[in-house]
């Protein structure tokens, strides 16, 4: 692959891109992070992006060694230093280098990385079919605890309800709260549609304020579609018109069997068509620029 990472600083090859064994992410999973998507030579929700970063960040009590400003220039030049125009992007912030213990004060310095590449969840097809999801027996960790809204580098609560999905042999996790309400699924936002009405979990069922949840809402205001964030069980997601889920890496992608009932008559529906169509053409508005255009130095204007 022969991609260029960034670390702390500086672009190094990837067999060199290395962190310390000490590394609290590493030992502790004590770290937040960002997964971020450029379309079309522009980095879709950047300032988004960012700002869950540093809210994260704070959130767990670390200060990030980089303004704002200054990370979004490490997010545009990774994309450069690779020739990426369409890519997904991984920042990650990790408490950096300590001793065995866990305690933060151990690290001074955080570890900053960030690498464009690519990112595949779920085979193509899928996107025409719609996924076969189930709901597992492990539930959302509640913001008594991990909040969350934290998009910490702590994703055990989510890999075992992958794990969990994986051994059912269906693509997908959906993860019930503490309340037994659904909050969302291991790496997405989820959807649904009953007469008419979109529907999502409103953020205190406890999920992650997905960035592309946010503009999937915004965008079916616009469409004139009615929008509750609310809270709603798996019973109302069997008998929904509709049920598709949102995230940078999954984009919008439809759900057709939950818990082995079918939704509706088993194939994608026409929200979900219009918000896809609709978010694609969203994507292509230009957002942070990662090659600007040089400036056309004409000969008459040299004279
Ligand atoms: N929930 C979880 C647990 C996630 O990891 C993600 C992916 N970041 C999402 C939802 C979707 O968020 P976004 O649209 O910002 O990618």
């Amino acid at each position: 692959m022969g991609l260029k990472i960034y670390v702390d600083g500086k672009f190094v090859p990837e067999e060199d891109a290395k962190v310390s064994v000490f590394d609290h992410g590493f030992l502790y999973g004590d770290g937040v992070f960002e997964g971020i998507r450029a379309y079309h030579n522009s980095v879709f929700k950047l300032n988004e992006h960012i700002d869950r970063l540093y809210d994260s960040a704070h959130a767990i009590n670390m200060q990030i060694p980089l303004t704002k400003a200054e990370m979004t220039e490490v997010v545009l030049e990774t994309c450069r230093q690779n020739d990426l125009q369409d890519c997904y992007i991984r920042a990650v912030v990790s408490r950096g280098k300590g001793d065995l213990g866990m305690d933060p004060r151990k690290c001074p310095v955080p570890t900053v990385v960030c690498i464009a590449s690519s990112i595949s969840l779920y085979p193509d097809e899928m996107y025409e079919t719609g996924l076969e999801v189930i709901t597992v027996p492990t539930r959302r960790n509640g913001p008594e605890g991990v909040n969350p809204r934290i998009k910490s580098l702590n994703y055990l609560n989510n890999i075992m309800a992958k794990i969990e999905a994986n051994i059912a042999g269906v693509s997908e996790a959906i993860l019930l709260n503490q309340e037994g309400y659904v909050a969302e699924c291991t790496g997405d936002n989820i959807f649904m549609v009953k007469n008419g009405i979109l529907k999502t979990p409103a953020v205190h069922n406890g999920l992650l304020e997905g960035v592309t949840r946010n503009e999937v809402i915004k965008l079916a205001k616009q469409m004139g579609i009615e929008v509750q964030e609310t809270t709603f069980t798996r019973f109302d997601l069997f008998i929904a018109d509709e049920v598709f889920l949102t995230g940078t890496a999954a984009e919008l992608i439809p759900v057709t069997s939950i818990d082995a009932r079918v939704i509706a008559d088993g194939k994608p529906g026409p929200i979900f068509g219009k918000l896809a169509t609709g978010f694609r053409e969203v994507v292509k508005q230009p957002g942070s620029v990662i090659f600007k255009k040089k400036p056309k130095t004409s000969k008459k204007s040299k004279k």
